[in-house]
């Protein structure tokens, strides 16, 4: 009980872990002659107390594992806060440079019931702020499903040609050529992709802008927040991109008009009224870890048979916004846009969180910083445990892992929530 008790605290909260049959055995070897040594640990599935090797299943959705979600929000949130003040890897004096935060949205696909500043809705309603239909069609006849669902694939590729454009326009508001400007400044960013609760896709970035070498270098005397800004919506205007001509209707995607763009301060010079570093890195982190579902009650796993969206309740815009999907998906001329696959996604296929190179660290990083680290503790429990390393040894890991399933066990799941009911707030 004390040893399945211990391999449960491992998974820190995860309640579908991931278990694994095997074995993994760490040989000394020597560096100079090549010679594999003796064993200096052994460890087989089998014998551990749950049978298996358990795995976190680095879930970043919250309706899919409440305690990995978190730790991917927490994660992005250290994530965007180093390449706004700076940690892990990256400069304080990223602080100084001019940054933003950008919200790109999707074009109208019909008109939606919500909450203008004027108090009604078009319907003639006055809609409090948790209503279900907020977001849903006016008229569910007129609403431009096809566009709406075609829109959320092309999404990444309309964000990929605004961050070609980007650069552009910078270079030529600063009085350069592309190929010159990438002597004096580089265009960092970090985004995240959310759904709105019409089931549309929008981004979320900050942006910013180095010397030529990213973060490490200063931005040249030229390189303002309001030239940036001024960059990006010329930017977001121009891209477009072509998309399929469908039944005669040939669909073009870009940005709607809605952006919105607003400098970031750093922490110590923030007003009430201007963002803050902290702020936007909240922000950002705590969409990292919503799916479609959150925002339009839609699934949080692939559909494998329309049949099923029959039996399944969900609001009607989104089994509208997934049955589009899934008749498209039928059409060869379509086929790269894989929209059966990603039907329960209503149609985006691309990264939730994603950023340049040159912004911070990266979310990999950081899982491999959190696993060095429980090494080393596990390390110095042990530490009276096997032969130690001579100087020119290394070790040699062999190891043979095994899908086993899915999931804790009725009792461990039992004793896994004694163990974590208490902590979860922070
Ligand atoms: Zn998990
Ligand atoms: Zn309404």
């Amino acid at each position: 009980m004390p040893g399945l008790m211990r391999q449960l605290r491992g998974l820190d909260g995860c309640a579908n872990p991931i278990r694994l049959d095997g074995h993994r055995t760490e040989h000394a070897l020597n560096t100079t002659t090549g010679e594999i040594g003796p064993v200096l640990s052994h460890l087989d599935a089998a014998d551990l107390p749950a049978g298996h090797l358990l795995v976190r299943c680095n879930n970043r959705r919250a309706t899919r594992c409440a305690a990995c979600a978190e730790t991917y929000r927490r994660d992005t949130y250290q994530l965007i806060t180093a390449g706004l003040s700076g940690g892990k890897g990256t400069p304080d004096t990223v602080a100084t440079h001019p940054r933003v935060f950008a919200t790109f949205t999707a074009p109208s696909f019909g008109p939606v019931h919500n909450r203008p500043a004027t108090g009604r809705c078009r319907c003639g309603t006055q809609h409090p702020a948790d209503a279900d239909e907020l977001g849903t069609p006016l008229d569910p006849q007129t609403y431009d499903y096809e566009a709406a669902v075609l829109w959320n694939a092309h999404a990444s590729k309309i964000w990929a040609r605004f961050s070609i454009y980007l650069r552009r326009e910078v270079a030529k508001r600063a009085g350069l050529t592309q190929r010159e400007v990438a002597d004096h400044a580089r265009v960092s960013f970090a985004k995240v992709a959310e759904y709105q609760k019409r089931g549309a896709i929008h981004f979320h970035a900050v942006i910013r802008l180095d010397g030529p070498d990213g973060g490490d270098t200063p931005p040249p005397p030229w390189a303002t927040a309001d030239l940036l800004t001024d960059a990006i919506r010329a930017a977001t205007q121009a891209a477009h991109v072509d998309g399929p001509v469908l039944d005669g209707r040939a669909h073009t995607f870009g940005f709607g008009r809605q952006l919105d763009i607003r400098t970031i301060r750093s922490a110590d010079f923030a007003a009430d009224t201007e963002l803050s570093d902290r702020a936007v890195a909240a922000y950002i982190a705590k969409y990292a870890t919503k799916g479609a579902e959150t925002a339009t009650g839609t699934l949080d796993r692939p559909l494998r048979f329309l049949a099923k969206l029959a039996r399944l309740t969900i609001p009607e815009h989104a089994r509208r916004m997934i049955q589009t999907a899934w008749t498209l998906g039928a059409r060869p001329d379509l086929a790269h846009l894989r929209l059966r696959a990603w039907a329960h996604m209503l149609g985006f296929r691309g990264h939730f969180s994603t950023k340049t190179r040159a912004y911070s660290t990266t979310l990999g990083a950081l899982r491999q910083a959190r696993a060095d680290w429980r090494r080393l503790q596990a390390a110095n429990a042990h530490a009276d445990t096997g032969p130690a390393l001579d100087a020119d040894e290394t070790t040699l890991v062999l190891a043979h892992w095994a899908y086993a399933g899915t999931g804790l066990t009725r009792g461990e799941e039992w004793l896994a929530t004694g163990l974590h009911g208490g902590d979860q707030g922070d």
